[in-house]
């Protein structure tokens, strides 16, 4: 690992961390997973400055004639760098388990991939692949089962990163899927924009896309008496969930808010939505 030089100014402290200590005064009761989530975010920053852009051409022509036959991203094009994601997954495992959200079982399972170099590249395929298979349950033998998380987690630098160069490049136009043109992963959060467009937001890589208002992104439902939604009490986030596939996504809504959507906080000052879904049978 590189170490900060000694008397270089301290770096500011991102937009996110500010805004979970923050939610921790508010909401105490979620301190444990805001902490978790503070120190993820940290560890992921120590990689997140060196992370270089993914080998492909990043003209707005190429990317559009890649987005034909989406994913944009295929694995051998993420920017790698298996060193800093060894010490990712280790440290990701290590502070999960610490929180009490990772099993002892899958922490040893985690310490062991990060000691193999070879067994890593291969789960971390079949996790980054195996998104395309249209949300079905890993296998057994792939290795991914119960790392889900961990994986999750330890690869967000190297997505953000090519996810950040592409969007600077392309809207997606075009693109009407549920699912991440560029990794083909799901949305797990969207945003409610001031001109009341949702944008989905990809779970994986953070990649946004416009999409329609009430649709259910996962099983594509269009009818809108068969789609739940309500808001939070403080009128911050909706919930929309599918009585066809019994699925729900989470939004923030930007409208009237004070500050732009930040996935990695919006998805823990969620977490009683969460709870309140599930409560209802959406899962
Ligand atoms: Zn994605
Ligand atoms: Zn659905």
């Amino acid at each position: 690992m590189a170490h900060p030089q000694q008397g270089s100014p301290a770096r500011p402290e991102p937009r996110e961390i500010t805004e979970l200590r923050r939610l921790r005064e508010d909401q105490p009761d979620l301190a444990a997973a805001i902490d978790l989530q503070i120190e993820l975010v940290q560890l992921q920053r120590r990689v997140q400055s060196r992370v270089s852009l993914p080998s492909i051409p990043l003209d707005a022509s190429s990317l559009n004639a890649r987005l034909t036959c989406a994913p944009i991203l295929a694995f051998e094009h993420i920017p790698m760098d298996w060193g800093d994601l060894r010490f990712l997954v280790r440290a990701t495992a290590t502070a999960m388990r610490n929180h009490e959200a990772l099993e002892d079982e899958d922490f040893r399972k985690a310490e062991q991939l990060a000691r193999d170099a070879t067994r890593l590249e291969q789960v971390v395929r079949a996790w980054y692949e195996g998104a395309r298979r249209n949300g079905a349950e890993a296998n057994e033998d792939d290795g991914v089962l119960g790392l889900e998380n961990v994986l999750q987690q330890a690869m967000r630098p190297f997505l953000t990163r090519a996810a950040d160069a592409i969007m600077a490049r392309i809207d997606f136009a075009g693109w009407e899927q549920g699912r991440c043109p560029l990794c083909a992963g799901e949305p797990d959060l969207a945003v409610i924009t001031p001109a009341a467009e949702r944008l989905l937001i990809c779970s994986r890589c953070q990649t946004r896309w416009r999409f329609h208002q009430l649709t259910c992104p996962f099983c594509l439902n269009p009818d809108r008496s068969r789609i739940t939604s309500f808001a939070s009490r403080d009128g911050r986030y909706r919930i929309y969930a599918c009585d066809v596939c019994e699925r729900y996504i989470k939004a923030y809504d930007a409208r009237q808010a004070s500050r732009p959507v930040l996935p990695v906080v919006d998805a823990v000052a969620t977490l009683p939505l969460d709870a309140a879904a599930m409560q209802k049978g959406y899962r």
